[in-house]
């Protein structure tokens, strides 16, 4: 069938029930139909499945399409049997199905009855399955969340990267289309290579969700009681609350439930029945929060989610992208709010450290970027859309003053010395320091290990004790995502000089610090807070039934529920 004979609107409304293509859809689908390998970048929501079902329904053979979703996996299969005539229209190929089951589905493909054939990735490695699809026709290979294959991804998954070994088994000529939300210029790259397709014609949509609101708020002690508030203010509107960890996910739910709001928790220590009756509960309306590790949300198509909240700042700008993009899907508010604390960033690294040493490396360009993001006082829509290689103008792009460094700029101050001054003492110091004792030999304070050097560092003991020891734990932090140090990764944190950093020694050029940070009192060790935003203080009552919550809940769970509210 050529692509003069196919009406592809035709096809759309047959098939999907809509009159009009999404964005770059038709120019992607008429390629793929042309049998050309084809690469689409288009963010969550952007209409992506399409780009490979429609070419499946209407091409000649079975499409191939795998996923690592499996859940997903069914939602579509479920979608598309129910607009078609057999139900053997597509089908899941996985290690579930038993003899009988699987003998379906191949005679089904050998019939012509078949178009498209999700698999996961990892059951495409048996024998069986490859021996068998190298006998029928193929009428194409679709590879949908294909970042997976990058480690500069954010969700790498190693049974990936066999996908090319095994596709060229299948057969030599498969035209393939590969499908990713996440291309930051590198992993784009990746994917590219890793399925063995330079020559793809590739599509990329912008990544701009205009209706999205960022904005990243000081992490403080008071934050579950900050977000309580947020979500009372939004009352009734559904949301999406992300944790790093299972035990705040379930503290948090908790806390919230106790305030009045509808919340159910998600992490993959809940057992399956549980999970799927929570992610039920947010679709069907039944709860408005969801309070979650990052297992939620993969293939969660609910429209109008009004915010999503970090908890915790995520591992990359990918995640976080990928996380905010499940707001305001049907094009209404999405208000994403993330709380960014140092500390946290600290402790991801902690996560990695046994990792090896290229992935570690990777890992902390990826959290570098995170807390440039978040410290930045420049346009966060900015900063996300050049991360993906899109320029971005403010003035007037859409959505260009929807987040907070734009409705409430942050003040700028020139930091040209005291950069010259830090990297001088990073240099005469001989490059022998952590972020934190660094800090002490700036402001003139001994401690064991800089006694036992101090003869080397004398010029520079206390050269900037103008200043706070919290200022300066800031500015090295900008310093680094400046790139004029970096952080050694076998010593684990040791701070050197890169080449910028040596240039600027010599030739130091204006380095602007964000001003109104403020930095927590209790902490030494980076914690910023806003002046204008933070510091969102509970009030009596909240904090009374929270306490008497925690005691009855410290022993079920086993730990404190509620880390954040210290006993007075
Ligand atoms: P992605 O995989 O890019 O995240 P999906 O394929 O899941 O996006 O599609 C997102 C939503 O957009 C789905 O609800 C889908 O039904 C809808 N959609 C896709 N194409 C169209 C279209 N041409 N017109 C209207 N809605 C569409
Ligand atoms: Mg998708």
């Amino acid at each position: 069938m050529s692509i003069a004979e196919i009406d592809l609107h035709s096809a759309l409304k047959k098939y999907f029930g809509f009159s009009e293509f999404k964005g770059l859809q038709e120019e992607v689908i008429k390629n793929v139909v042309a049998g050309n390998n084809t690469f689409v970048i288009m963010p969550t929501g952007g209409g992506k499945s399409l780009c490979y079902q429609l070419p499946a329904l209407i091409a000649e053979g079975t499409a191939i399409v795998v996923s690592p979703l499996i859940a997903l996996m069914k939602n579509q299969v479920d979608a598309i049997r129910a607009v078609s005539e057999h139900e053997g229209v597509a089908h899941v190929l996985n290690s579930s199905l038993n003899k009988t089951e699987v003998k379906r589905v191949k005679d089904d493909i050998t019939n012509g009855i078949t178009k498209l054939l999700y698999v996961a990735p990892e059951s495409l490695t048996k024998e069986e399955y490859v021996d068998f699809l190298r006998t029928v026709k193929i009428s194409f290979m679709a590879v949908d969340e294909a970042h997976c294959i990058s480690e500069w991804g954010h969700d790498f998954r190693p049974e990936y990267r066999n996908l090319k070994t095994i596709i060229k088994r299948i057969g030599d000529d498969i035209p393939i289309v590969g499908l990713t939300a996440t291309a930051t210029p590198k992993v784009q790259e990746d994917i590219l290579k890793s399925l063995g397709m330079p020559n793809a014609v590739t599509f990329k949509a912008s990544f701009n969700r205009p209706n999205l609101y960022y904005e990243v708020r000081p992490k403080t002690k008071t934050v579950d009681a900050d977000i309580i508030r947020f979500v009372k203010q939004n009352d009734g509107k559904s949301g999406i609350i992300y944790c790093l960890s299972r035990k705040r996910v379930e503290g948090l739910a908790q806390v919230l439930q106790v305030n009045g709001v509808k919340a159910v928790p998600y992490h993959a220590g809940l057992d399956a029945k549980t999970r799927v009756k929570h992610q039920d509960m947010f679709l069907m309306e039944d709860t408005d929060v969801v309070v979650a590790t990052i297992a939620f949300g993969m293939g969660i198509d609910k429209p109008d989610v009004r915010f999503v909240i970090h908890h915790d700042i995520p591992k990359s700008i990918e995640s976080y992208y990928q996380e905010t993009g499940r707001a305001g899907r049907d094009g209404g508010e999405g208000h994403c709010l993330a709380y960014y604390a140092y500390k946290d960033i600290e402790k991801l690294e902690k996560f990695m450290a046994g990792k090896p040493v290229a992935e570690q490396e990777i890992g902390h360009a990826l959290l570098q970027e995170v807390v440039a993001f978040s410290e930045t006082s420049v346009s966060r829509r900015k900063f996300i859309l050049h991360y993906f290689g899109e320029e971005f103008d403010n003035e007037t792009g859409e959505g260009g003053d929807m987040d907070d460094n734009v409705r409430f700029p942050k003040k700028q101050v020139e930091a040209q010395d005291d950069v010259k001054i830090l990297l001088e003492t990073v240099a005469k110091t001989n490059e022998k320091y952590k972020a934190k004792d660094l800090v002490q030999v700036l402001v003139g304070n001994s401690n064991a290990l800089i006694s036992s050097h101090k003869t080397d560092l004398q010029a520079h003991f206390g050269v900037g004790k103008a200043k706070d020891p919290r200022y300066w734990m800031a500015l090295i932090r900008q310093v680094l995502v400046a790139r004029f140090l970096k952080k050694d990764i076998e010593t684990y944190g040791v701070l050197r000089l890169s080449n910028e950093g040596k240039d600027f020694i010599n030739n130091p050029t204006s380095f602007m610090m964000a001003e109104d940070h403020v930095f927590d009192e209790e902490s030494n060790d980076g914690i910023v807070t806003n002046s204008k935003g933070g510091g969102a203080v509970a009030d009596e009552k909240l904090m009374s039934m929270l306490k008497d919550l925690r005691k009855r809940n410290a022993k079920k769970l086993g730990v404190p529920p509620f880390v954040i509210f210290q006993d007075p």
